[in-house]
């Protein structure tokens, strides 16, 4: 069985007790209330600040060249950690952070907000992927000070996280030639998570823990209670996907205290169990052609697609082997057999 809470979760309980409902300037936790140490720089209450991550611009540590926002609240209040760009292709996370971090007024803010916008900065310049050492940076978490690139990276972003961070949120989309509905991900047994997945209030949540290696799972298992968002595709900049995280982290904020809640919709959770990928079937790659749609409710035997033969015009219905909901797909495209198609996200529970 899973251990949790951990000192974080326990740190946030404790902000909440203090600070979640009504403002405690008066309690002991706000004397204590001053400036924040990082990397190097002083941010004092009530400021905000955009600094580099080491003024170290040699060639060797250019691959820790990423930006740091940083807004001190002028009143206590816990951290919350915004990270994107760890994988250099995913834009929309970028610019969630970008746009969240200009609206923040720190003179009104409870507690602070890092954001690291930008975590695999050469990748966001050059649109790749994978860092320079061909390394999937969310693999190589909690890291290590030497050894390869990203786990020098990973180490570097893991230790701000782990020092300073009461909640994270990892800003994701879809990889190559894929597409993903809004969806957090998130540890739904661990019941401080759950609170976070479902407090961003953008609708679909789909529990799992992630992959070994990547931040949100690292951190939950070192007490630091984080979700990601996975939204849209990557490449490009998409205003729905942006502003629908825009709104999500505000409400997450709201919910933690940090800011007054503003007047916006949030969505009911809808909350799956997990989600599976649908494949192309061994020996029957081609040219794909979906025809369901992000978002869509499916059954067990429907039909969501075909993928034609070029050469011998056979055609392959693709069809669900489980019911669901549609969090992610492949766009048309040529296909070999096991391509992922869709994800379906099964099993809606309570
Ligand atoms: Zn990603």
């Amino acid at each position: 069985m899973r251990v949790h809470s951990g000192r974080r979760n326990l740190a946030l309980v404790l902000w909440f007790v203090a600070f979640g409902v009504t403002s405690a300037a008066t309690t002991s936790a706000a004397d204590q209330w001053d400036a924040l140490q990082l990397q190097g720089r002083e941010i004092v209450p009530g400021t905000r600040s955009k600094f580099p991550f080491i003024p170290d611009r040699s060639f060797e540590a250019s691959y820790l060249n990423m930006p740091v926002f940083v807004a001190r609240g002028e009143n206590p209040g816990p951290t919350l950690c915004l990270t994107a760009g760890i994988h250099g292709d995913e834009l929309n996370g970028v610019e969630i952070a970008r746009r969240l971090f200009a609206k923040i007024d720190p003179q009104e803010l409870r507690g602070t907000l890092i954001a690291l916008p930008s975590i695999n900065a050469e990748g966001v310049r050059t649109g790749n992927r994978y860092l320079s050492d061909r390394r999937d940076l969310n693999r190589a978490f909690p890291g290590r000070s030497g050894g390869s690139v990203a786990s020098i990276i990973a180490h570097a972003v893991f230790t701000i996280v782990q020092s300073h961070c009461d909640a994270l949120v990892d800003l994701h989309t879809a990889s190559n030639q894929r597409a993903n509905l809004p969806q957090i991900r998130a540890d739904l047994s661990d019941p401080v998570i759950r609170d976070l997945a479902i407090n961003f209030g953008i609708g679909i949540v789909v529990a799992g823990s992630g992959p070994d290696g990547s931040l949100r799972r690292e951190s939950a298992k070192a007490g630091i209670p984080a979700i990601i968002y996975e939204a849209g595709e990557p490449f490009r900049f998409q205003e729905d996907e942006i502003e629908r995280g825009v709104q999500g982290v505000e409400n997450v904020m709201a919910y933690l205290g940090m800011t007054e809640r503003v007047n916006q919709e949030t969505s009911d959770a809808r909350i799956y169990e997990g989600s599976r990928w649908i494949r192309a079937t061994f020996g029957h790659g081609g040219f794909f052609f979906p025809t369901a749609k992000l978002g869509d409710t499916v059954e067990t035997g429907d039909s969501l697609g075909h993928i034609v033969d070029p050469l011998t015009d056979a055609s392959i219905e693709v069809i669900s082997p489980i019911a669901g909901v549609i969090i992610g797909m492949a766009v048309p495209q040529p296909v070999l057999s096991g391509y992922a198609l869709f994800n379906v996200a099964w099993h809606e529970t309570d």
